[in-house]
């Protein structure tokens, strides 16, 4: 490997040679070490013109990452035909990056309004684009982008009674939700549907007129989370369906769903093997590198910084949440079970394109886009904050959906309440300048906290449709 001198303030676990090295020489362990050989000069503070602090760690471009986006939310060359089917996702990936970086986006609210209504099947759900059939993750990501241009014309927009007819016809007799009719089955299904249902306060009962409901499923949270068991691997990761490969995505899906169907500190230990699964998240972060890989044997990719990073508060949660009767609390101790100033160091140093292009990428040679660039500054969120989950004693005799406001989501069966309140993580070496802090993010929902609630509590304030 080539060797490059370490700057002062950086500590040598990323920038010395890799603390566990595979000695077996495949393909893959070339194309790992040409990773780390590329990503070792910007760890080390070596890249000209690049503006770095202190302790070697480079400044967010905040600015330049916003214009980046702003230019993917305008008319898109030709290249991006094959995106066609992508549209809402980015809208999402471009308005949730901008809110992170605390920027207002409710000018794009009329623009977005009119194309989600032309993307909305009488049906039920969103399709990719006029004339496509819905799918659940383009729907999901409608749905946030709805609730992250805010507004009431935004939230009008969703027909919930074709919604939840819709989702009822997407529930399996084993619980599990289809990406759409007649489409896959896998846990992406499980998460989009929960998100959605619970942001949207739709009833849990299911269509009488679905396939579930003539199955005797009662309601459409009803197998779910045996579901996300069956998809636990013998490696501890979450696969996409039962007998899959783990997958850092499928992981984080996984999560969010049980933590929307239960409080995590019940329903993580109930359902998935925790000590397995934090082991096989831990070894998804590499040194000197810093960031995480999504599979076994892979290499570190930006993206993963949010579907393996995001993991990390949620498990967190699963194992300190907090009585509140007395309220909120006012601050939150990190159990810090990942290296956070390495993911923040890959993200700054790595994670940025510094050219006048700008955007975040998944490693240095790769370009920026829209989709890391939102994910890269999630995960970057994650790591600046804590998340902590909040215990509630409330219960709800309610046939609506579990949902979540500020500081509460209350709970339609026996489990109680959970809520998340986010702090700053600022710990006294911290290695990044306020300046480059972004804004803290739902854990759960993945969008900024403000917006989420905002959004829950415009839909828990009506009653039926
Ligand atoms: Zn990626």
């Amino acid at each position: 490997m080539a060797s490059v001198a370490p700057a002062a303030g950086i500590p040598s676990l990323y920038t010395a040679d890799p603390p566990i090295w595979d000695l077996l020489e495949t393909p893959t362990s070339h194309v790992q070490d040409n990773t780390v050989d590329e990503c070792r000069p910007f760890l080390s503070a070596d890249i000209p013109d690049v503006q770095y602090n202190a302790h070697g760690v480079a400044h967010l471009d905040k600015p330049k990452h916003a214009a980046f986006l702003r230019k993917h939310l305008e008319k898109l060359p030709g290249a991006y035909m094959t995106a066609d089917a992508s549209r809402p996702w980015i809208f999402y990936w471009c308005l949730n990056g901008l809110r992170l970086l605390d920027q207002d986006v409710s000018p794009f609210r009329e623009k977005l309004v009119d194309t989600a209504r032309s993307m909305q099947n009488e049906s039920g759900g969103f399709g990719g684009g006029f004339g496509q059939r819905s799918h659940l993750a383009t729907t999901y990501a409608l749905v946030l982008a709805l609730a992250l241009v805010g507004g009431d014309e935004a939230r009008e927009v969703i027909d919930r009674r074709a919604m939840w007819k819709w989702l009822s016809s997407l529930k399996q007799a084993d619980g599990a939700f289809q990406m759409s009719l007649d489409g896959e089955v896998d846990v992406r299904g499980a998460y989009c549907a929960t998100v959605i249902v619970t942001l949207l306060n739709l009833p849990m009962d299911v269509w009488h007129e679905s396939p579930a409901a003539k199955a005797g499923l009662p309601d459409l949270f009803t197998g779910l989370a045996d579901y996300v068991r069956r998809c636990q691997t013998y490696e501890g990761g979450i696969s996409g369906k039962p007998d899959a490969e783990a997958h850092g995505a499928y992981a984080f899906c996984a999560l969010g769903c049980l933590a929307i169907l239960e409080s995590p500190s019940q329903s993580f230990t109930k359902h998935l093997d925790v000590p397995r699964l934090m082991s096989w998240l831990s070894s998804r972060q590499y040194a000197p590198e810093g960031g995480f890989s999504g599979r076994t044997n892979k290499l570190v990719d930006g993206c993963y910084s949010h579907w393996v990073g995001a993991c990390w508060p949620l498990i967190e949660a699963s194992l300190q949440s907090i009585p509140v009767e007395t309220g909120p609390p006012e601050s939150a101790t990190s159990l810090d079970l990942y290296d956070r100033e390495g993911l923040i160091r890959y993200i700054l140093c790595c994670g940025q394109d510094q050219s006048r292009r700008g955007g975040m990428r998944d490693k240095p040679s790769r370009p920026s886009d829209a989709y890391h660039t939102c994910y890269v500054l999630s995960g970057l969120s994650s790591a600046q904050h804590v998340s902590v989950s909040t215990l509630m004693a409330t219960k709800t005799s309610s046939r609506q959906a579990p949902a979540a406001d500020i500081i509460s989501q209350d709970f339609g069966g026996d489990s109680g309440a959970i809520g998340w309140e986010v702090f700053p993580h600022c710990p006294e070496d911290q290695v990044f300048d306020e300046q480059d802090r972004v804004s803290p993010i739902d854990p759960v929902y993945t969008i900024p906290i403000r917006e989420r609630a905002d959004f829950i509590s415009y839909f828990r304030a009506k009653s039926g449709f």
